[in-house]
């Protein structure tokens, strides 16, 4: 016993002397500006690292291709971060894993060129302070918004406009959710924008079709509130300078009623764009990096919540409170928890979609509704589950399996599609295309330039590298391309996305499976966005607006209408707290 504690005693002896040396091994550096740069999420990130014999002084970083909201933000933050730290090796912005790599490889290569040991800087690392002790603060306001997508930030408009006293806390470092990966458009009926361009709709046409998309399981008020407020709520939008005049045509309606910017461009970055000048414009500032943990009850009633930012544990004290957290597409432990079937599938959402905002309601009583209704993306590349947007099938591309041949009309409802991948061998699919079809959409740039797409001059040649018969997949593109020639699709009955043929090389093909996208489930809401709880009565003092309630969409989403319930529900949820408040 005492020779091992003797061993034991030395051992320790020992390692604090290595330790020791460690701490003792100094920085030293050539002094100068040494240049890298990294792969980013859309393009090339620059890194520009100045060094003086013994200090990282200053970290440059120019990335104009990454997404503003999530690489945007590395390329913001992350520098300041690798000077304060003095080593490259500081933590990722969560939700912008690409861009961060990037930094961080390209910052480790200036380091090494200017004569740096990493290792040594790791161990003289300087932001390891001392745990920081948080203070206790209290905030007293009328209306606490939590959440910072669109709806959350449509509320804070709202709220703002009506000139209440209100907070708005955003637990990630950047604004936005899964609201920016929002790529179509937003649904409306009976629009000015749809007169003015001589489309004929009805919001009756508009609730029917969503409806029937959600295969009836929908709560009919909340539908028919979407559909009869969507046409003011466009009017709302040009009035903050968000204009959508650009209407086509999306899945599941029956007529052209998606709404997207002027010059065709994602609608969900566009509009978190426009909310976030129109909030600074308003003066309100986002509280970020600031999580919302529980909801305060007092005599039944919801009185503010808890929350934790960097540096404080804040106590805020409200009269209303507005749920706008998103769904849970991002917590995969709840998703098997509702759905054990959908265990071990990838996400598309953004990381801050994990349900909080359901549990914290659940806590003080409110019930759920559709909670198991959960929507598959068929299209998302497996290793970085990037989307693969519609787009691409939209405009010709194919769907084939490990054997070459096509399984499924590649324009059904996401939910059918989803569901034939996952009926093949593999559970996965390839999606295939030309260079034709890449020179007419931007969005393939990306999942070139992120090395998700496999390229060859010949289909045969592209066959042999995606280790399919080249004879099979020949005979597939031939018979596809002669569907394409003469309209008709004998094989699986597809009717759109056949305006171009797939023959101008090279041709390119990406592996993609089923990804989880979006939560139809959530928080039983009225239609005046109020939390219902089990008993079916009204929670005081609580309101839900988004992807964190349930009803809107029923058993199936449409494409179109996540917009549209953000914007709706984001604008009823504001003007029902601020008429509760002002009581
Ligand atoms: P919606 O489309 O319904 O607006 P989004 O996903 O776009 O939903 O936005 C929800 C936002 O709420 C995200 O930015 C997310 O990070 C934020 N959020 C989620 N949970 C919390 C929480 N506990 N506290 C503060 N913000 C949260």
């Amino acid at each position: 016993m005492k020779k091992l504690l003797c061993f034991v005693l030395s051992l320790m002896l020992a390692m604090s002397a290595v330790l020791a040396l460690g701490e003792a091994s100094e920085t030293h550096f050539t002094p100068g500006t040494y240049e890298s740069e990294g792969q980013g999420f859309g393009g090339k990130v620059q890194v520009s690292v100045t060094v003086t014999e013994d200090a990282i002084t200053d970290v440059a970083i120019t990335g104009e291709m990454e997404t503003p909201a999530l690489g945007g933000v590395a390329v913001e933050t992350m520098g300041d971060a690798i000077v304060k730290a003095q080593t490259p090796n500081v933590e990722a912005v969560s939700g912008a894993t690409v861009t961060s790599t990037a930094i961080i490889t390209a910052a480790t290569e200036a380091l090494q060129a200017a004569g740096a040991d990493i290792a040594v800087l790791d161990a003289n690392r300087k932001d390891t302070a001392e745990d920081v002790v948080k203070e206790e603060k209290t905030i007293e306001t009328e209306i606490v918004i939590v959440g910072a997508g669109g709806a959350g930030m449509a509320a804070a408009i709202m709220a703002s406009q009506a000139g209440k006293d209100f907070v708005i806390l955003e637990k990630m470092p950047y604004v936005g959710g899964n609201t920016t990966k929002a790529t179509g458009g937003m649904n409306a009926a009976e629009t000015h924008y749809q007169k003015e361009q001589g489309i004929e709709d009805s919001v009756e046409l508009f609730a029917a079709d969503t409806m029937k998309g959600g295969h009836d399981l929908n709560d009919p008020e909340l539908v028919k509130t979407l559909a009869s407020k969507s046409a003011e709520a466009i009017d709302w939008l040009d009035t903050i300078g968000a204009d959508l005049p650009k209407i086509s045509f999306s899945g599941g309606a029956s007529t052209n009623r998606i709404h997207a910017p002027a010059d065709g461009s994602a609608v969900g970055n566009y509009l978190v764009d426009k909310f976030s000048a129109k909030l600074k414009e308003l003066g309100v500032d986002v509280m970020l990096n600031t999580k919302a943990t529980e909801l305060i009850v007092e005599d039944g009633k919801v009185v503010g919540v808890k929350a934790e930012g960097a540096d404080a544990f804040y106590t805020i004290k409200a009269k209303a409170v507005i749920l706008a957290t998103g769904g849970f597409g991002a917590n995969l432990d709840m998703i098997a928890s509702y759905r054990p079937d959908l265990k071990g599938t990838v996400t598309t959402n953004a990381p801050g979609a994990t349900g909080d905002g359901i549990v914290m309601a659940q806590a003080v009583g409110a019930a759920l509704v559709d909670i198991e209704q959960i929507q598959l993306h068929p299209t998302v590349e497996q290793t970085t589950s990037m989307l693969i947007t519609e787009s691409v099938r939209g405009d010709g591309a194919i769907l084939v399996n490990q054997k070459g041949e096509r399984f499924t009309n590649e324009l059904l409802t996401r939910d059918a599609v989803s569901a034939a991948e996952l009926a093949q061998e593999g559970q996965y699919a390839y999606i295939l295309f030309d260079q034709h079809l890449r020179d007419n959409l931007k969005a393939i740039e990306k999942y070139v330039t992120n090395g998700l797409t496999v390229q060859a001059d010949t289909i045969e040649e592209l066959a042999e590298k995606l280790s399919i018969d080249p004879a099979t997949l020949a005979k597939t593109l031939a018979d596809w391309n002669e569907a394409v020639k003469t309209q008709n699709d004998a094989a699986f009955g597809r009717t759109t996305g056949m305006n171009a043929d797939l023959s101008t090389p090279p041709y390119y093909a990406i592996q993609i499976a089923p990804g989880i996208h979006h939560t139809m489930g959530g928080v039983k809401i009225n239609t005046s966005a109020e939390v219902i709880n089990t008993e079916g009565n009204v929670i005081p003092g609580l309101f839900a607006a988004g992807e964190v309630t349930g009803g809107v969409h029923g058993g199936n989403r449409l494409g179109g209408n996540a917009v549209a319930d953000i914007v709706i529900f984001g604008r009823i949820a504001a003007e029902s707290a601020v008429a509760y408040v002002s009581k």
